[in-house]
């Protein structure tokens, strides 16, 4: 036999072992896609980060077109980047390639001749070239010693979430660094000094949360919703001379809003189903992230592992110890909790927290043991019905015997007080001993009948055989009726039953329960009193209600017992330790009676002063 406590300590232990177990399981897989669409509701409910305001945008969009009645040419270019240039801009990165200007061989070749001789600027190109590649990143001639810098965009399209999310960066493929990994280390000094340290070349320990993918280097851009970043119409640049000023030390992104082609938008965590963002903007958030260096960093998977298994354990203790709609609440909160702390996580302190897990978990643990806790209550339930039907069968067969041996016994009886009435009618007198012993038998003979009249009562309220005869009486004849009845037995004791009955209508209801109830509480008053004490009988018609009270000078009922009485074979503790007799049934038996003429039947009672037993029937 195990005892209890180690009863205890297993049944936990293997609930453990079953939340760890559906962990590890469920840490197989990574539900990237869940993962990455709650990151997106965090990154939407965190607010957004401030831009540094080192990052200006500078678009082709529909009023430059207009205002220039075409597409920029090489010259508007040339011009462009010389304005820029002479405004004293840091990085001048160009998303459009000076290759697709349009423009005569002269202008072609001058703009070549711009875009190399000023150094702050390069060209942007989507390629990533491959180690050992040689101009890869070259553009066509005449622009061949032009400067450029692979800065892909990437898209979880065919990786992680699969739903052409742009959500990261790259900062270098192959060892090879990117535009924005290179530009951002020249504002932020932190970077810039981890370089040094690196021989003055890139190094992914200068920006916070780089992780590496099949051989890349790749960082969260930390997003702002798409309008954050204000652009200047490029053709304002080649005009307004006043607005230069603004570019002075900083990074200029130099890319096209004209909606002619989807690949100059993505989507963000901001705009998961349409394309929202250019990729101008998208630039700007990437070099801001890199400047304020607060890349979203994944937590580690030890910390998934480690919530994951204690929220699978608490789900399981949740619905195998608590109610179901407690548990629910429970499992609600912590979801809802959990989720917050995962947001505060991210805008605090730029952490990644996983949510996926958990919550899996707490479904697959619900859903897995909700049937087994079903079960385990049905079969509860189907044992209490089983010991039920059986004490319902055992207490069918106490009641049968009870009416059959009464039934029995009432024949014989009824033979004994007839041959006591022969020999106390007899013409020879009897003597005074003689005369006692016929009177204690009758007593005891009418005593006996009356208790089985009890039990034969019980059993037919138990066998629901019992139906009313109806018949119209005035209750204040039954009520003088059974006083009048019983008044020997109060003058055996010297009691005095007074009686004060306002007149009343005939009602409808069954003479012979009625007159039970009643001779029930006048006898109780009397067998429970003391010897000359006196008992008030009253009858009243109050609210639509005839009321009969029996009111005594008796021992009292104590508290504690008051809500028993009424009970089936119920005597009080004085009762059961006295001389009086009594079976315990006739208050039971009262109560039915009274209750099947839709009545009520109370008691009010103080101790040592006395009860008083009152009796409502419906007068119609
Ligand atoms: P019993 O056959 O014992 O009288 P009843 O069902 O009539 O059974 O009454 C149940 C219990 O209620 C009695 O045992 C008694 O303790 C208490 N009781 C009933 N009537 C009175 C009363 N008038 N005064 C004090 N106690 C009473």
């Amino acid at each position: 036999m195990i005892s209890n406590r180690s009863r205890e300590i297993l049944i936990q232990a293997s609930r453990f072992v079953f939340a760890l177990a559906i962990t590890l399981v469920l840490t197989q897989f990574s539900f990237d896609y869940i993962e990455s669409f709650l990151y997106d509701a965090r990154v939407r409910a965190r607010p957004a980060p401030k831009p540094t305001g080192l990052v200006e945008t500078i678009i082709v969009d529909p009023p430059t077109i207009q205002a220039l009645g075409r597409v920029p040419n090489a010259a508007d270019f040339k011009n462009l980047i010389e304005r820029l240039d002479r405004a004293g801009a840091r990085h001048i990165v160009s998303l459009l390639s000076p290759v697709d200007s349009v423009g005569s061989l002269d202008e072609t070749r001058a703009l070549a001749q711009t875009a190399e001789s000023v150094k702050s600027f390069v060209v942007a190109l989507d390629d990533v070239p491959l180690s050992g590649e040689k101009d890869a990143l070259k553009l066509a001639p005449p622009f061949d010693r032009v400067r450029t810098a692979s800065a892909p965009v990437p898209v979880d399209r065919n990786i992680f979430a699969r739903d052409d999310v742009t959500r990261r960066m790259m900062l270098a493929y192959q060892g090879f660094p990117t535009l924005h990994a290179m530009v951002g280390a020249d504002f932020n000094e932190g970077a810039a000094a981890e370089f040094k340290k690196n021989g003055d070349r890139y190094t992914p320990n200068a920006y916070r949360g780089v992780f590496e993918y099949l051989k890349s280097d790749q960082a969260y851009v930390q997003f702002s919703p798409s309008g954050t970043y204000q652009p200047v119409s490029y053709v304002n640049v080649l005009r307004d001379d006043a607005g230069l000023s603004k570019f002075k030390g900083k990074i200029v992104i130099i890319g096209r809003d004209i909606e002619t082609t989807s690949k100059d938008y993505v989507r963000t965590p901001y705009s998961r189903d349409i394309v929202a963002m250019t990729i101008v903007e998208l630039s700007a958030n990437m070099f801001d992230t890199l400047i304020r260096n607060d890349s979203p960093k994944r937590a580690p998977r030890w910390m998934d592992l480690f919530i994951t298994v204690l929220i699978s354990y608490l789900t399981v203790l949740v619905v195998l110890t608590l109610k179901p709609t407690t548990g629910l609440l429970v499992l609600g909160a912590t979801i809802g909790g959990y989720f917050s702390i995962s947001i505060l996580a991210l805008w605090l302190g730029g952490w990644w927290i996983d949510v996926a897990h958990p919550f899996l978990a707490i479904f697959i643990c619900y859903y897995f043991f909700i049937p087994y806790r079903l079960i385990i209550e049905n079969r509860r339930s189907w044992e209490y019905y089983q010991k039920n039907k059986l004490l319902t069968q055992v207490e069918e067969l106490k009641t049968n015997f009870l009416s059959m041996m009464s039934h029995d016994l009432k024949t014989p009886i009824a033979r004994i007080q007839g041959m006591a009435e022969v020999v106390r009618s007899d013409a020879n007198p009897l003597s005074s001993v003689q005369s006692e012993a016929i009177n204690t038998l009758r007593r005891s003979s009418d005593e006996l009948l009356e208790f089985i009249t009890s039990v034969l009562n019980l059993g037919r309220i138990e066998s629901k055989a019992i139906q009313l005869h109806l018949q119209s009486k005035d209750v204040n004849s039954l009520v003088q009726e059974v006083v009048d009845k019983l008044d020997y037995l109060a003058r055996s004791k010297q009691i005095e039953i007074r009686t004060e009955l306002e007149p009343l209508f005939s009602i409808k209801f069954d003479v012979d329960l009625i007159r039970q109830v009643l001779s029930n509480l006048v006898e109780n008053a009397i067998k429970y009193s003391p010897d000359k004490s006196s008992i008030l009988v009253s009858s009243e018609e109050r609210d639509g209600l005839i009321v009969v009270q029996v009111a005594d000078q008796g021992p009292g009922i104590p508290e504690d017992e008051l809500p028993h009485i009424f009970m089936k074979f119920y005597r009080s503790r004085n009762a059961e330790g006295s001389t009086i007799k009594g079976s315990g049934l006739g208050l039971y038996l009262a109560k039915y009676f009274v209750e099947l003429h839709k009545g009520r039947i109370q008691v009010d009672s103080t101790l040592n002063q006395g009860s008083t037993f009152t009796v409502e029937l419906p007068a119609s």
